[in-house]
This record gives structure tokens, sequence and C-alpha cells, in this order.
């Protein structure tokens, strides 16, 4: 049974150009009724998990509720689970940070912000539609950490449009001076359907070229790691010790519960989800339905799939033993990707290297291939 809890909070202040993360702007008598939906999903799903190991709320922006919200999904997490989480993280947007909600929140026992800064370059946050700037980012950093919460991530976002080497720098520079526990750094990826998307077809913004994207990435893996941050999957970083818990088991392969507005699950060997449609969530819940939309049992070659194109997003790898249980023949079919460089073979388990990690997607698609998969 799975000891992994995921909460969808899908309410914003204001959607941003490249999200495709669901999210609604936020109203207060939609979230009133939005919380009480999502409280009866987990009454109706406590029986599906082990004690919890951690809790991640995320979203959306979950630092839009108010406060008394957030204590009515404390309150109903306590009385319907066993309650032993080791990291319960909420995701923050800088604009939506105060310090009574800080303090409410480590009052609930959140230990763990993630916190959604993607860029310290006030022009660069106005192209991605931000609602913060980068002063604001830090001053909400300051609340944080004069809270005493010590273990606190920053997502930063690199190949935005007008983005240069040298703005990416001084983003990070910025991040690490501010010390976080944990540092997430994505690629801006033009999802269709978005504003982003739209624009670029359009002509009237234009993503920076793939080769400086690239030095980008490499840039931020020699600096964060020289700065003791352990590069530990494709585009997360930690310090010692402060890897994040709840992500680790989605790469892990292991089972979690999702609850919320379109959340996932993965049970049993099932991979379900819940509708999208905030209204038929609110109303199937008020029936006491739980409003899953699909339910689809993750069969071998898929499951296999899954455990190496998760497993490789971790630096440290997959292990080679848990492939040959699986009936694979990892170095034969490696030979290959191992003598271009793009993998490498150590303490017995298989990663990919930096050459492989920037094109992690072509190498596991080449690494299916040889795999007949
Ligand atoms: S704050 Fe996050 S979830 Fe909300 S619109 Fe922006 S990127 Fe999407």
């Amino acid at each position: 049974m799975p000891e992994f809890l995921y909460i969808h909070i899908p309410f914003c202040i204001k959607k941003c150009i490249y999200c495709d993360f669901l999210s609604f702007p936020y109203d207060e008598s939609l979230a009133r009724k939005y919380i009480d939906a999502l409280c009866m999903e987990l009454i109706l799903k406590k029986d599906s998990a082990k004690a919890l190991k951690t809790i991640y709320i995320g979203g959306g922006t979950p630092s839009v509720l108010p406060e008394e919200n957030l204590i009515q999904l404390f309150r109903c997490l306590r009385d319907n689970f066993k309650f032993f989480p080791i990291e319960i993280t909420v995701e923050a947007n800088p604009g939506t940070i105060s310090e009574s909600n800080i303090i409410t929140l480590l009052y609930l026992g959140v230990n763990r912000i993630s916190i959604g800064v993607q860029s310290f370059n006030d022009d660069e946050l106005k192209t991605l539609g931000r609602i913060h700037t980068s002063e604001e980012a830090a001053k909400s950093i300051s609340i944080i950490k004069e809270a005493g919460i010590r273990n606190f991530s920053i997502d930063l976002i690199y190949g935005i449009p007008g983005q240069t080497l040298e703005t990416w720098e001084e983003t990070l520079s910025k991040a690490i001076s501010l010390s976080p526990t944990h540092i997430s750094s994505y690629e801006l990826t033009p999802e269709k359907g978005t504003p982003l998307y739209g624009m670029i077809k359009s002509k009237n913004i234009q993503m920076p070229d793939e080769g400086l994207v690239i030095d980008m990435y490499n840039y931020a893996i020699d600096y964060l790691v020289s700065n003791g941050y352990e590069h530990y999957e494709i585009s997360n970083f930690a310090l010692p010790g402060f890897r994040c818990i709840h992500n680790l088991n989605y790469w892990d392969w292991g089972e979690y519960i999702g609850a919320g507005a379109g959340a996932h699950s993965f049970i049993r060997g099932y991979r379900s989800r819940n509708t999208d449609d905030i209204s038929r969530y609110i109303e199937d819940l008020n029936k006491n339905i739980i409003p899953e939309i699909e339910s689809v049992e993750i069969k071998c070659e898929d499951a296999i799939k899954e455990f190496i194109f998760l497993g490789l997003r971790k630096t440290e790898g997959i292990s080679i033993m848990k492939t040959e249980e699986l009936g694979l023949n990892i170095p034969d079919a490696c030979k290959e990707l191992i003598d271009e460089g793009y993998v490498k073979v150590s303490d017995n388990y298989l990663s990919l290297t930096r050459k492989g990690l920037v094109i992690s997607n072509t190498i596991i698609v080449r690494l299916f291939e040889k795999l007949r998969l």
C-alpha cells in the first residue's frame, strides 16, 4: 500500500504563459467547495494508504489558499490517515507568501516549502507572466527562513526567451546566496495549448537557440555541484541529506495516492486519474463518488519501460541486478551507447553520462529499441 500522498490545489492568481498544469483563477467560494470535496476524497481513500511517509501539496498555487482552508485540509488529514510524515512539502508562489501563512503552515506541520521563483531577472519574470518580482521572491524567502523553515527548494527555469548565459549565471548565483537546501532547474518547454506556444507559432516571441540552452544546462550542473549541491536527478539538485523524498518515490517507480482534480494515483500496478473538470470533481464527491475517469493496468512491457524511463532520470541510474530480474540483458543492449559515451555502468548501476543527460529522451528511446521494448 502507498506511503506517499499527493494533493492537488488547482488555483492560481493568474495563469503564467508557459503553464499547462491544471489551474483555475482563484475564487474564494469555489475554493471552499473544492476543499470540502477534497476532504471527502481523502476520507474515501483513507484505507488505501499505509502510514504516510510524505505528503506533497502542489498545484496550482497551494499558498493562495486562505489559512482556514489549509487548517481544514490538515485536520482532515490528521483525522483520517496514520500520520508520521518525514516530509510535508507545500508549493508556494512568492507573490502569495506572507508571514502569517508561513507561520500557519509551520504550525500545521509543514517542514518543506518549494518556491516557484523561476528567475531572479525581472524582465524574464515579466516574459513568463509571473506575478512577482525578483525582489519579492527574495523577500518571501527571508520570511520562510525567519519563520525557521530551513528546508526549502527554489524552482528555476532556463531557456526563457531573451535570457542570456549571463542572466542565467546571475539567477543561479542569487539563488544559492539565499541558501536553499534544494534547487530544481527546468528547461522551458512550450507545451501545445499554452499562450507561449501560440506566441512562438505566430512569431511574436523567439525561443533561445538549442546550443545556448544546452550551455545553460551544463553551466547549472557545474556551478551547483561546485557549490556543494548533489545533482541527483536530471533537473534536481540538493545539499547532502535534502533530496526530495516524495519525488524520489516517483523515480523509484513507487506507489502513491493522488487526491484533487486531475490528480494521478499509482496503486497495485494501476495508474488512475481524476477528472480535471473542477465542477464534476465537486459534484461527484458531494455524492460520495471518487471522480476517477481513467484506470489503466501497467502490464509487463510498459512496466519495464516505466521502470527504465523513470529510473534513468536519477543520476545514480538503475540497478543492473533488478533489470536481470526483469529478464533484460542490459550490458549487451547498451554496448553501443556505452561506446558512444551516452551511458555508463558503475557499481552494478546503469546511468546516463553528462552527454546522455543532455539528450536523455533520445537515449532512452534508443535503449528501448535495443531491448526490443
Ligand atoms: S503559478 Fe505555477 S501553476 Fe500557477 S499558472 Fe504559474 S506556472 Fe502554472
